[in-house]
């Protein structure tokens, strides 16, 4: 049987590498695809709002109702890419269905980029879309604690000056047993005044914080918070113990960006990866991993287009950040 964009239109997304070619073949198959997910209803201009329009030869359409011509990736993270839909679409399958994702030159390997920079780009455009703007904040029992990351300094030259950020975590706790969804954020230092807005910004207000006794989180119960202060030195347990959502959580982000990314990060790419971190470990139960690739196009779709520049030490240029 051949896979026709109409056929494909009654799927949602591939289950496996092998599906996944059958149904993207090439360009074409990828325009459709986009175009399901971006107007679930048919052809939208984006200018006027018009429903009709009608096919250019180069897959864009023409509004009827104002002229203009409009291309599914406007406006989207794929707007005026060279890279081909069909790659891009390959580099949202790897990131998504392996475990650890995909390092840029991994990816520059795995198409055969001519450039470093470009692969580099295509992650962070899709780390972007990784993030839904209007996501809710988590509810219930939350776990609060900070772990530090090593990287290096923003505009450093030559090796790079050696830092450490602080990386606030926030985990969801599940009644008897287990974790919930994460949230994650670079914060300036461990002050109330870096750590409570990032409590504000990932959790409902009314839910019982977990922290332990830092007087950073002194200002929570203010806050509407049912806020749980645990003095770590009068339990007599390990940290591990009293708080093992967090634990967890930091162990698994150290391995990842050790593994992945060779641990040396700018805060820039930190934030970036702490987004993917985020997306991945938020849906690891989903025993779909085609899933995520719908989901991550799903957002990619909706994410308006920002240009990144690369900064210096982004570039595999020195030994500290390849
Ligand atoms: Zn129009």
């Amino acid at each position: 049987m051949v896979l026709t964009p109409e056929v494909s239109k009654q799927l949602d997304y591939p289950g496996t590498w092998q599906q996944f070619r059958a149904w993207f073949p090439d360009e074409q198959f990828c325009v459709a695809y986009l175009e399901r997910l971006r107007w679930p209803e048919g052809f939208r201009c984006p200018g006027c709002a018009g429903e009709k329009g009608w096919r250019l030869d180069d897959g864009s359409w023409a509004c009827s109702g104002c002229a203009r011509r409009v291309s599914v990736t406007a406006g989207t993270i794929f707007d005026r890419s060279r890279v081909p839909l069909a790659d891009w679409f390959t580099a949202v399958w790897f990131m998504t269905n392996q475990k650890y994702g995909i390092s840029a030159l991994g990816l520059q390997r795995l198409l055969g980029l001519g450039s470093y920079q470009t692969a580099w780009t295509m992650l962070r455009k899709l780390r972007s879309a990784m993030v839904r703007p209007a996501r809710e904040r988590l509810s219930g029992t939350v776990e609060v604690d900070e772990t530090y990351v090593g990287g290096i300094a923003e505009g450093a030259r030559g090796r790079g000056a050696e830092r450490k950020f602080v990386v606030v975590i926030a985990i969801e706790l599940l009644d008897p047993v287990g974790f919930g969804r994460v949230r994650l954020r670079r914060v300036a230092d461990v002050s109330s005044a870096s750590l409570s807005p990032f409590v504000e910004y990932a959790v409902e207000p009314g839910s019982a914080v977990r922290t332990d006794a830092w007087k950073g989180y002194n200002g929570l119960s203010k806050r509407n918070y049912h806020h749980q202060a645990i003095n770590l030195s009068a339990t007599g347990d390990p940290a591990h113990v009293v708080m093992p959502g967090v634990h967890t959580v930091a162990a698994l982000l150290k391995r990842w960006l050790l593994g992945t990314h060779q641990g040396s990060v700018t805060a820039a790419h930190l934030d970036a990866y702490l987004d993917e971190f985020a997306f991945r470990f938020n849906r690891r139960k989903s025993r779909r991993r085609g899933m995520l690739f719908y989901r991550l196009l799903e957002n990619a779709v909706v994410t308006k287009p920002t240009r990144y520049r690369p900064s210096r030490a982004s570039l595999p240029s020195g030994k500290h950040n390849q």
